[in-house]
């Protein structure tokens, strides 16, 4: 194939959990060609974007005008960042005010002279299809949800299924490999919808725009995600490719501007000090929280099992995960002290660098909220997950891991439903056991650590499966 300056327009929707893959993306498709690629975002994402990007790399980031304030929202509202939950849906609906400046940027390149091979966006852009067509080019999506999580999520929103029965659990119409769904698993905004809610109005638009598009690509691998792939190949009769994982380098992330609570060197040490397979690490993804009582069981939880832990600890549900906060004053009295007294736990405000400590050989377990990317991160590690899914469709991701892949036993599901710290405990130290259960998941965790490490495989005699699906995906935007 003969590439030169094939240009490529990539639009990620504006929070940090969508531009990261993107980039990632971005600087991985630079390095297979002459392509030429445009990063497209608001203004204030941009600037953040400057600090990011490698100074190597030829990406051109463009700006897209976007005012918040013309929409009822805080001015300088950008990214979700600083968009708390009850203005998500305005900060949503906003997001289409973007269509005649994507319009607008797509004509000015074509008429420049630019012709474009493809465009690459988000999953919350499924707008762009039919815009990209009118000027004659390939459309893509890229998802960074799991095949199987983002699958159950959209026959959810497609078809309201918990509105047509009486009962606590019930099957997918559409997608009854998925096995069953509970009401417990649904977030608030779904239980409460009916179809002519504006949550329901805005997704089921934006899904249904999907079988415009003429591919979508997840940041996934066939071997372990193939029921979601299957599942959206069959309903949308796209060509869905799975080309992940994609991961920020450890370099990139570090350049992403987020303030760590403990530097790289304090973990690693911390670690380095502690045995084998014998710490859990304990984060809610980059934005989520739990509730204040859920905080106070899970800190007794780890005090009852006695285990070494990383925890990124965070301000509980209704304080502004921005305010400034002292960790301490979330835990139990002296919990801190003696943490510290033991050398038993790094207690870390906020921000951890995760990706080290995962990959770190004393990390035994992940208590996670199923977000994809820190799944993905623990998988490539070989770390099996205690699941505490939160929101969206973190519920089935940790679904998928624990009765598809067995590498993952939920503890918790939600902020709202109360926990006790003796189950959390108990779950704990099964899952960090080197026998039983917790030797199986991590036999599992480990199997699946050499399927992704085959996936991604790049050698001049061998492609993995994902190596072959983005070239496979460049192909077909040449025809
Ligand atoms: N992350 C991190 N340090 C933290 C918390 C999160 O580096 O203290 C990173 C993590 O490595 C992952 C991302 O933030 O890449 C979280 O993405 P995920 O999809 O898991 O969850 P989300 O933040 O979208 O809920």
């Amino acid at each position: 194939m003969e590439e030169t300056d094939q240009n490529i327009v990539m639009f990620p929707f504006m929070a940090q959990g969508h531009i990261i893959p993107f980039l990632t993306l971005a600087l991985q498709i630079e390095k297979m060609g002459n392509y030429k690629i445009r990063f497209v975002s608001t203004p204030l994402n941009i600037k953040n974007l400057r600090k990011s990007l490698p100074p190597s790399s030829t990406i051109h980031l463009v700006e897209i005008p976007f005012d918040s304030s013309n929409y009822g929202l805080p001015p300088g509202l950008e990214n979700t960042d600083a968009v708390t939950y009850d203005l998500m849906l305005d900060f949503f609906e906003a997001s289409l005010s973007l269509k005649p400046h994507f319009r607008n940027l797509l004509n000015d390149l074509i008429t420049g002279g630019d012709p474009l091979l493809c465009v690459i966006t988000d999953m919350f852009f499924g707008w762009t299809a039919d815009i990209t067509h009118e000027f004659g080019v390939f459309h893509a999506i890229f998802s960074g949800c799991s095949g199987f999580g983002l699958g159950c999520y959209y026959s959810l929103w497609m078809n309201l299924p918990h509105r047509k029965t009486e009962f606590m659990e019930f099957s997918l119409p559409d997608f009854r490999e998925a096995g069953k769904v509970h009401v417990t698993q649904l977030m608030d905004i779904m239980l409460k919808a009916d179809g002519t809610d504006r949550w329901s109005k805005f997704l089921v638009y934006n899904l249904s725009s999907w079988v415009k598009s003429d591919a979508i690509m997840f940041n996934t691998v066939e071997e372990i995600d193939g029921i979601g792939l299957s599942y959206f190949r069959r309903k949308l009769g796209l060509s869905v490719w799975p080309i992940g994982p994609v991961l920020p380098s450890v370099d990139n992330r570090s350049r992403g501007g987020k303030n760590f609570g403990v530097s790289s060197d304090v973990c690693m040490k911390w670690l380095d000090s502690k045995p084998l397979n014998s710490v859990l690490y304990i984060s809610f993804g980059s934005q989520s929280t739990i509730s204040a009582s859920q905080m106070t069981q899970l800190a007794k939880a780890l005090e009852i099992s006695g285990k070494n832990f990383i925890w990124v600890v965070r301000p509980p549900l209704g304080f502004g995960i921005n305010a400034e906060f002292n960790a301490e004053e979330w835990l139990p009295e002296g919990m801190t002290k003696r943490v510290e007294e033991q050398n038993r736990g790094l207690i870390v405000s906020r921000w951890a660098p995760q990706v080290e400590i995962l990959s770190h050989k004393s990390i035994a377990a992940f208590l996670s909220h199923g977000g994809w990317n820190s799944v993905l991160e623990s998988l490539s590690y070989g770390v099996p997950i205690i699941g505490w899914p939160l929101y969206f469709e973190q519920f089935f991701n940790v679904k998928l891991l624990e009765e598809e892949i067995g590498v993952c036993v939920e503890v918790a599901r939600g902020t709202q439903l109360e926990v006790r710290c003796e189950e959390i405990a108990h779950t704990i130290e099964t899952v960090m056991r080197n026998d039983g259960k917790g030797k199986k998941m991590r036999d599992i965790a480990c199997e699946v650590k050499a399927v992704i490490e085959d996936a991604i495989r790049d050698e001049e005699d061998y492609k993995g499966s994902s190596v072959k699906c983005i070239q496979e995906f460049l192909n077909a935007a040449l025809l």
